[in-house]
């Protein structure tokens, strides 16, 4: 038998994703009958809003069910215009700078293959989502991890971002709030990075999608409102995933420049043609209201939020600043390493997270796989009732370590 045909070479690149795998380990125990908590996978527990599934039932039965325009319909890009006016005063987008995607992180995906050539670096945060640095492989670019400290929320600083640029430098790609810190920029933040990236000539993407989910009257700002003069430079991605528990509908986009629009919508045109005419409609109904099931779905994980900040640092070993925004705990688990557990030492935050899922039957996101070893991300898109028995067996199982 002559050997196996090897698969592209650019996938030797390439991670498969983490917080997936993740995801995917717990669902199969599950299904085994193991009583696994999962607090791994970025995705509300709620049910999408009723005016949103009733949206979607309606196109079905009123024929919206063919392909639409490759970029997503007009009436999807006016209510996604309208919507990011509301948010992002003073920065306005018409339907032309507007790309609906299959999920924003297709929408990424797109902007990698449109935006970056061989050679290219693009400077990334971390801790960061664990798409980016891959997305910017797969496209044949290099990323440039920019490190920064939990000591100042782990935001990066103009001072990082001056030191990593360089003349190859084609891109920043910036999350606020944060996957997976729950960190969040300040306008006066967000400035001071835009001086700085104002001495330079490269596109700045902001993942907005977790914009609308802050928390304890944290003003959030885009960088486009803070920098308007930047506007020509900025790329925001959004989507309905987050905000409006829709992770299963698939619909993100871009506000761009129309150029880069045009070209996003050209990739998409040869691969996924349009995201889903019925999840359009839908996505149309989420934004244009109403909003109190957004509200109150905000609220939920706010309350979360104090649950399990104030859950994890009470156990020793452990401690978690609180973020700003999003629904993730990013814990530092590094008073549990050298620790011995389950018949071995705890040498990494794999170990934790794996001695968590054996002790615990609790799935936690090992920070590595964020480009932040030393830490945990724990999801708290979850019950109540699951983060506390989350926080007992987390307890428990840490208690048992010597
Ligand atoms: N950006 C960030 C920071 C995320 O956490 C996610 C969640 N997967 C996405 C983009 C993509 O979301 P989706 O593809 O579901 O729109
Ligand atoms: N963004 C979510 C997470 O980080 C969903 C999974 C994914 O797409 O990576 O868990």
């Amino acid at each position: 038998m002559s050997e196996p045909i090897p698969v592209a070479r650019r996938l030797s690149v390439v991670k498969p994703s983490a917080t997936v795998a993740v995801a995917q380990r717990a669902r199969e125990l599950k299904a085994q009958g193991i009583d696994v908590l999962s607090f791994s996978v970025g995705e509300p527990d709620f049910d999408t809003p009723v005016h949103i599934r009733e949206a979607a039932k309606q196109a079905i039965d009123s024929g919206a069910t063919r392909y639409t325009a490759a970029r997503g319909t007009v009436e999807l890009r006016e209510a996604i215009c309208d919507a990011s006016a509301k948010r992002r005063p003073g920065a306005s987008y018409e339907p032309s700078d507007v790309v609906v995607s299959v999920g924003a992180k297709h929408t990424l995906f797109n902007l990698a293959l449109a935006l970056y050539d061989e050679g290219d670096e693009v400077l990334i945060p971390a801790p960061y989502w664990v798409s980016y640095p891959e997305q910017v492989r797969l496209a044949g670019a290099e990323p440039v991890i920019v490190q920064t400290s939990e000591e100042q929320g782990f935001r990066m600083t103009p001072e990082m971002l001056r030191a990593a640029i360089t003349p190859k430098t084609k891109a920043l790609i910036l999350c606020s709030p944060s996957n997976p810190t729950g960190g969040a920029y300040s306008g006066e933040q967000l400035r001071a990075l835009a001086d700085v990236a104002a001495e330079h000539d490269f596109w700045i993407i902001v993942d907005e999608i977790y914009g609308q989910l802050v928390y304890g009257g944290f003003e959030q700002k885009s960088i486009v409102e803070v920098a308007p003069e930047l506007k020509d430079r900025i790329i925001i991605v959004d989507g309905v995933s987050k905000t409006f528990a829709m992770t299963g509908w698939r619909i993100g986009w871009m506000l761009s420049p129309a150029y880069v629009a045009k070209a996003c919508e050209k990739i998409q045109s040869q691969s996924t043609t349009n995201p889903s005419s019925i999840a359009q409609s839908a996505a149309i109904a989420a934004l244009r209201g109403p909003w109190e099931p957004l509200e109150e779905m905000r609220q939920a994980f706010e309350a979360r939020r104090s649950i399990i900040v104030e859950g994890l640092n009470a156990i020793e070993g452990i401690s978690c600043g609180t973020p700003e925004g999003a629904f993730y705990a990013f814990a530092n688990v590094q008073g549990l390493i050298g620790k011995q557990g389950g018949g071995k030492q705890l040498e990494t935050d794999l170990d934790v997270a794996g001695y968590l899922l054996e002790e615990a039957r609790c799935a936690v996101v090992p920070g590595t796989a964020f480009g932040a070893p030393g830490f945990v991300r724990i999801s708290y898109a979850a019950s109540n009732d699951m983060i506390r028995e989350g926080l007992k067996r987390i307890g428990e199982a840490v208690g048992k370590l010597s």
